[in-house]
């Protein structure tokens, strides 16, 4: 059998073992010092967000950002519909009612059906969470000026979409609240981690403060109220400075990653790749694209044959059994993509034979004619 291909496998640089031996010497192995430190600076300098938090995943940095911005039990949270569990479950952390917004045919959220609901909605939601999906940026310019016009929060799921921007501007900042993933199959991974961003001061350090147990800043330990233990560790942050270091190397080997998928691909008429919004540059987290005949699972299937691990699409939180019975605003677009959808091998080590042999295991299993 020949050597496993994972879908995103982490790729470390030359430098991340280096500073956790720093680590290690200073004996700074407790959570927080100098490197959590350096990495917060690092995401601000990279991004251009003022401010930064650096906390243990991107779902506890979504939380913090819902707590901060007062969302509380019997509130409205409008989210888009495609995409991970994490962008979701901490508005249930909260009591907060997630209302699912579905995609429109660049796959992410349809600020058409965001501002349809806005304007007929008897009860006004308090925030939107947008999903930058698979390292793509939304169309964030139109709905960050959707979320001023009708007064509510936006928090930016940009877990997937460090290094992406809209108008040469990082996803992550250009709502009230970003977050990023350092989860292991992210672009950059410290095993496990997240950030939070904002140009708010105030916000982050109140977060700061939710995130170290809500510690009042006495001697003793007071409590007036409670908090989290959702901060990262040095020694996962010293990952997290090497992993910064590579990163610009590892966006554009992921867009060459997709260039390559294109070329191989780009006879076969029912092939239709996730697109790129125009004024942006995504990442290319993930390759993915549809089938209009073949069924997905089919070739998911044949990959699997061959050691190559590759996922449907996200399955849109509004069909998911957790949330039968919550509002969902749908055209039926990202049910539609959920079931033609693929994710492709995109670890950044792959090499351009092992993108052909991919697609040549699709190729060899195209439906031949029978619809899905
Ligand atoms: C990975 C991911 C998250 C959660 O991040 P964790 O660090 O794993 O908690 C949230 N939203 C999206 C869209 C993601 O892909």
């Amino acid at each position: 059998m020949s050597k496993k291909i994972f879908l995103s496998p982490p790729h470390m640089g030359k430098n991340e073992l280096k500073y956790i031996k720093k680590v290690f010497e200073s004996n700074y192995i407790a959570p927080l010092g100098e490197y959590v430190d350096k990495f917060e600076e690092s995401i601000v300098n990279y991004t251009g967000a003022k401010y930064a938090l650096a906390v243990n995943s991107g779902t506890s940095a979504i939380h913090l950002a819902l707590r901060v911005l007062g969302i509380k039990e019997g509130d409205d949270v409008l989210v888009s519909t495609f995409t991970f569990i994490g962008s979701v479950a901490p508005v249930l952390y909260q009591r907060a009612n997630p209302i699912f917004i579905d995609s429109d045919e660049s796959w992410q959220l349809s600020p058409k059906l965001l501002k349809e609901y806005l304007q007929n909605c008897k009860k006004k939601p308090k925030a939107l969470i947008v999903t930058h999906l698979y390292g793509m940026s939304t169309d964030i310019e139109q709905i960050a000026d959707i979320c001023k016009e009708f007064d509510i929060y936006l928090i930016e799921d940009a877990a997937e979409s460090l290094g992406a921007t809209y108008d040469g501007k990082h996803t992550g900042t250009f709502g009230d609240f970003g977050i990023y993933s350092f989860n292991g199959n992210k672009i950059l991974t410290t095993s496990g981690g997240g950030m939070l961003v904002s140009n708010n001061q105030e916000w982050i350090e109140k977060a700061r403060f939710l995130s170290t147990q809500a510690k009042e800043p006495y001697l003793y330990y007071e409590h007036k109220e409670y908090g989290y233990n959702y901060r990262m560790s040095n020694v996962l942050a010293a990952i997290g400075i090497g992993q910064m270091e590579v990163l610009k190397k590892r966006v554009n080997k992921k867009r060459k990653i997709f260039s390559w998928y294109e070329k191989f691909l780009k006879d076969i008429e029912e092939i239709d790749f996730m697109p790129e919004l125009e004024n942006s540059r995504g990442t290319r987290w993930l390759t993915t694209l549809t089938f209009d005949k073949t069924n997905p699972i089919d070739i998911i299937n044949a990959l699997q044959k061959h050691n190559i691990e590759s996922r449907p699409l996200w399955k849109p939180m509004h069909i998911q059994p957790l949330f039968l019975g919550y509002k969902a605003v749908t055209d039926k677009t990202s049910a539609s993509l959920f079931k033609k959808g693929i994710c492709l091998p995109s670890g950044t080590r792959l090499k351009k034979e092992d993108i052909k042999k991919i697609c040549d295991v699709i190729k060899d299993n195209l439906s031949q004619g029978n619809t899905i």
